[in-house]
C-alpha cells in the first residue's frame, strides 16, 4: 500500500473547485502535502497513511469536475507536516479552459438570503459557479489572469478566500457589494441615473415597457417584456426572427411542454437556451412564430435579482448583435449600435475579456456551442502534432487540437461579415495562446473563396504549417466518428468536389477516405445567392413549367419577371447548380405560401417544419436515378407531387398546407434513408451517421431514424458537436490529423 505520491490530474479540472476539494479529502484523511495548479493540471503531492483512500477519494472530484487522465508517480522529494492550497506554477497547457458556469443554489441562497454579507449583490460566486472563459486572460485559472484583477478584495471576502471551510476558499472570482464589481444603469444619452436600487429600478422600467441593454457575463443582451416585443422587433428591422426569452422557472410549463431531459438542462449548471414546443403553437407569436420557443432560465446573480422584482413571468432575451455579427461587449460599443433601439443601459464594470454568446439546444441537439459548453475540450489521439481547424464560414467555431485533446471555441458567426472574421482571428490567438499552441497543420475548408481559407494560408504560410484542405460534408462526417461509416449530411450549403454546391449527400468509408455514393438531385439556382433570399426563385427552377408560371403571376410576379427568369435559366446566367436539402425545403416553403422570402438564415425550412408540426404525412412514390457512381433521389418528382396536392386543393387552407408540408419532409427523408440504406447494403456497412443542420428538423431527423433502424443498421447523430456547421472545426482537425498518420 502506498503512503505518498505525486498526483497529476488533466481534465475540466480548474474553475470548478478542484483544489478547495482536495484540501478538504486531505484534512478528511489526515494527509500532509499540497495540491496546487500546474499550467492547465492539477499537481497534488501527499503524504500519509490513507493514501490509498484520499487517492480514491480524489479520483471521484467536485461536481463540476471531469478527470479525463490522472497519473500517480513515486515522490521522494520533502513533504511538510501540513497540507497547503500553493500558489500556482507554470506548466504544460495543453489542458482545460473552464467554460462560464451559472449561479450554484447556495449562492442564489446567499444572495436572497436578507441580512448576510451577499444580500442583494449580482455578482456574486463561489468555486462552483460564475464567470470563467469570459473573464481569463491566461492559464492557470487564478484571479491574476482574469478580469477580476481589477477589484482588490475587501478583508471580508479575504477572509473566506483563506478560510478552508469556506465555499469560497479559493474562488478566484470572489467579490462582495463592498470590493465588487458594480452595476450602473444609464440614460440613453450615456448619464448615469440615480437610484438606490439599480436592479429594481431597471426591473421597474421593463414592468413598464421600456427596452434595456443588459450587460452580462459574456456580452449584452437586449431586454424586454412580451408586450413590447413587437417594439423590439420593429426597431431592430427583424419582424420575422424568433427571440429567445429568460423565463421564470415555475411559468415555463404554462406555455411550453417540457420534458423531463429539458428540464434538466434547463436547471443545469451551463443553463443553454433550450427550444421546446409551445402548448398552443400560434402563442406568443411577437415572441416567435414558429411552433417552437427557446427558453433559458436565470443563470446569473443579476438575472436571479432582476426577477426577484419583475412583475412579468419572463423577458425577451436577445443578443445584442446583428445576426451573423459578434455579440457586442463594451458600454460604448453597446451606446453607439444599439442607441436607438434601447431606452435604457444597464452595464457593470467588470471587463469581459471573451465574448461569449448563450448556447441553444433542441431535442438533445446542440445548436449554438457556446457559453456553459465551450471552450469545449474532447479526448482524441492525432499524435504529436498540433493541428488548427479554422472551420467553415456560417456558424463557424475554431478547434485546436494539442496533446491528446481538441479544444474547441464558442461559436464565433458568420465570418464573411468583417467584423465576425476580426473576431474569428482574435479567438485563434486567445485559445491559441492559453494552449500555447504553434502549428504543425492547418485545416480548413475546401472553398478556396472563403475568408477563413486566406487566413489559414496566412497563418500556415507565418508558421510553415502544412495546408490541408477538407471538403464540408466530409468534415460533418468526420467531427460524428472515425469509424467505418456510411455517412449522411443534409443541409444548405458546402463547397463539392466538383465545385458546385452540395447539401444532401452520402458517403461511404473512413476518415480521411469519404466516397460519395450518393446525392439529391441537382438542381439550377437562378440568380445563386438570390435564389436563397428568394425561394420562388429556386421553386421555378426545379418545376419551370406553366403550373409554378401561373402560381407566380397570381402571387404578383410580372411577365417580365418571369421572362427574365426563364431566360436566365435556358442560357444558364448566373444559374448555380446544387443538390442542397435546405433549397429544396425552401422550394416547398414558398410553394405552399409559407416563406416567400428569407429574412434570416433557415427561415423558410425552419417555418415550414412550423407548418407541418399539425400535419398527417402520406407516403408518396420515390424515385431513384443513377449519375455516374452515385444514386440520385429525384427532389423535382417530390416537388411536383407537392404541387399536384397543393394546386388540386385550390390552394390555401391551412389544414391541408400542414397535410402537404408533412407528407413532402416525410417522403423527403424516406428517400434521403433510403440513399445511405442502399450504400450500406451495398458496400456491406452497418454504421449509418446523420449530420447536417437539416437534421435539426424533428421528423425529418426521426423518419430517417426509424427508416435506417428498420432496415437493421445502428444509427449514430453526433449529440456531441452541432448538427449543423458548428461541428465542422472540429471534424476537419480530426480529417487533417487522420491524412497526415499516412
Ligand atoms: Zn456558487
Ligand atoms: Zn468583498
Amino acid at each position: 500500500m502506498r503512503q505518498s505520491g505525486r498526483i497529476i490530474i488533466r481534465g475540466i479540472v480548474q474553475g470548478v473547485g478542484f483544489r478547495p476539494f482536495v484540501y478538504a479529502r486531505a484534512q478528511e484523511y489526515g494527509m500532509s502535502g499540497w495540491v496546487k495548479n500546474l499550467g492547465s493540471e492539477v499537481e497534488i503531492c501527499a503524504k500519509g497513511k490513507l493514501f490509498e483512500e484520499f487517492l480514491a477519494a480524489v479520483r471521484a472530484g467536485p461536481p463540476l469536475a471531469r478527470i479525463d487522465h490522472l497519473a500517480v508517480t513515486p515522490w521522494d522529494g520533502p513533504i511538510p507536516d501540513d497540507f497547503a492550497i500553493l500558489p500556482s506554477g507554470s506548466g504544460t497547457l495543453s489542458g482545460m479552459i473552464p467554460p462560464d458556469i451559472a449561479t450554484c443554489e447556495q449562492c442564489l441562497g446567499d444572495i436572497t438570503c436578507t441580512g448576510e454579507r451577499y444580500d442583494g449583490y449580482w455578482a456574486t460566486s463561489c468555486v462552483n459557479c460564475g464567470p470563467r472563459y469570459s473573464i481569463i486572460r491566461n492559464l492557470p485559472y487564478d484571479r491574476e489572469h482574469t478580469s477580476m484583477d481589477q477589484f482588490r478584495v475587501c478583508p471580508d471576502c479575504g477572509r473566506e478566500y483563506s478560510d478552508p471551510s469556506c465555499r469560497r476558499h479559493h474562488a478566484q472570482t470572489i467579490a462582495c457589494a463592498l470590493c465588487g464589481p458594480r452595476l450602473r444603469l444609464l440614460d440613453p444619452k450615456g448619464n448615469t441615473m440615480d437610484c438606490s436600487d439599480v436592479i429594481q429600478e431597471t426591473a421597474h422600467l421593463l414592468d413598464s415597457g421600456s427596452i434595456v441593454a443588459i450587460r452580462g457575463i459574456g456580452g449584452f443582451h437586449i431586454a424586454c417584456i412580451e408586450e413590447s416585443a413587437g417594439v423590439l422587433k420593429g426597431r431592430l428591422g427583424r419582424s420575422e426572427q424568433p427571440f429567445a426569452v429568460m423565463i421564470r422557472p415555475g411559468h415555463i410549463d404554462r406555455i411550453a411542454s417540457v420534458s423531463a431531459a429539458e428540464r434538466l438542462l434547463l436547471e443545469g449548471p451551463w443553463r443553454p437556451i433550450v427550444a421546446v414546443v409551445k402548448r398552443d403553437p400560434t402563442a406568443h407569436a411577437a415572441i416567435s412564430n414558429l411552433h417552437t420557443i427557446g427558453c433559458m432560465f436565470p443563470y446569473t446573480g443579476l438575472h436571479h435579482l432582476l426577477f426577484s422584482h419583475l412583475s412579468h413571468p419572463l423577458l425577451v432575451m436577445t443578443s445584442a448583435n446583428m445576426p451573423g455579427y459578434p455579440m457586442i461587449t463594451e458600454i460604448d460599443q453597446a451606446m453607439a449600435r444599439l442607441g436607438h433601439n434601447v431606452d435604457f443601459f444597464l452595464t457593470h464594470n467588470r471587463s469581459i475579456v471573451n465574448r461569449c454568446d448563450d448556447s441553444v439546444i433542441r431535442d438533445g441537439y446542440i445548436i449554438r456551442l457556446s457559453r456553459g459548453l465551450a471552450p469545449k475540450r474532447t479526448p482524441l489521439d492525432l499524435g504529436g502534432r498540433t493541428i488548427l481547424g479554422v472551420g467553415p464560414e456560417l456558424n463557424a467555431n475554431i478547434t485546436i487540437y494539442r496533446d491528446g485533446f481538441a479544444t474547441t471555441s464558442p461559436h464565433i458567426g458568420n465570418v464573411r461579415n468583417p467584423g465576425t472574421f476580426a473576431y474569428l482571428k482574435e479567438t485563434i490567438a486567445t485559445i491559441g495562446g492559453l494552449l500555447g499552441a504553434e502549428y504543425d497543420i492547418i485545416a480548413h475548408d475546401a472553398h478556396p473563396q472563403f475568408l477563413s481559407t486566406r487566413y489559414a494560408r496566412e497563418l500556415a504560410e507565418a508558421g510553415d504549417a502544412t495546408l490541408v484542405p477538407v471538403q464540408h460534408h466530409r468534415a460533418h462526417i468526420a467531427a460524428a466518428t472515425a469509424d467505418p461509416c456510411i455517412g449522411i449530411t443534409i443541409d444548405g450549403v458546402g463547397y463539392g468536389d466538383d465545385s458546385t454546391a452540395w447539401g444532401g449527400e452520402v458517403f461511404a468509408g473512413q476518415v480521411p477516405d469519404y466516397e460519395r455514393t450518393a446525392h439529391l438531385e441537382v438542381v439550377p439556382m437562378p440568380g445563386g445567392d438570390l435564389a436563397t433570399t428568394y425561394p420562388e426563385r429556386m421553386l421555378f427552377g426545379i418545376l419551370p413549367g406553366a403550373e409554378v408560371q401561373d402560381l407566380l403571376l397570381s402571387r404578383g410576379w410580372t411577365d417580365m419577371e418571369l421572362a427574365v427568369l426563364e431566360t436566365q435559366l435556358a442560357k444558364s446566367l448566373n444559374v448555380a447548380k446544387t443538390s442542397s436539402t435546405g433549397r429544396v425545403l425552401d422550394a416547398v416553403s414558398a410553394l405552399l405560401g409559407i416563406c416567400r422570402e428569407k429574412t434570416y438564415d433557415g427561415e423558410p425550412a425552419m417555418k415550414l417544419e412550423s407548418a407541418a408540426a399539425i400535419g398527417r404525412p402520406q407516403p408518396w412514390d420515390l424515385a431513384y436515378t443513377r449519375e455516374g457512381s452515385c444514386e440520385v433521389l429525384s427532389t423535382r418528382l417530390l416537388c411536383k407531387k407537392a404541387l399536384r396536392e397543393y394546386v388540386s386543393q385550390g390552394g390555401a387552407e391551412e389544414g391541408r398546407i400542414a397535410d402537404i408540408a408533412a407528407s413532402f419532409q416525410y417522403n423527403l427523408a424516406r428517400g434521403i434513408a433510403g440513399l445511405a440504406i442502399h450504400a450500406a447494403l451495398d458496400r456491406d456497412y452497418q454504421l449509418v451517421v446523420l449530420s447536417g443542420g437539416v437534421a435539426y428538423n424533428r421528423m425529418i431527423r426521426e423518419t430517417i431514424a426509424c427508416e435506417v433502424q428498420q432496415a437493421g443498421l445502428d444509427l449514430l447523430i453526433n449529440a456531441e458537436f452541432p448538427l449543423g456547421d458548428g461541428c465542422i472545426s472540429f471534424g476537419q482537425c480530426r480529417y487533417a490529423g487522420v491524412l497526415a498518420d499516412r
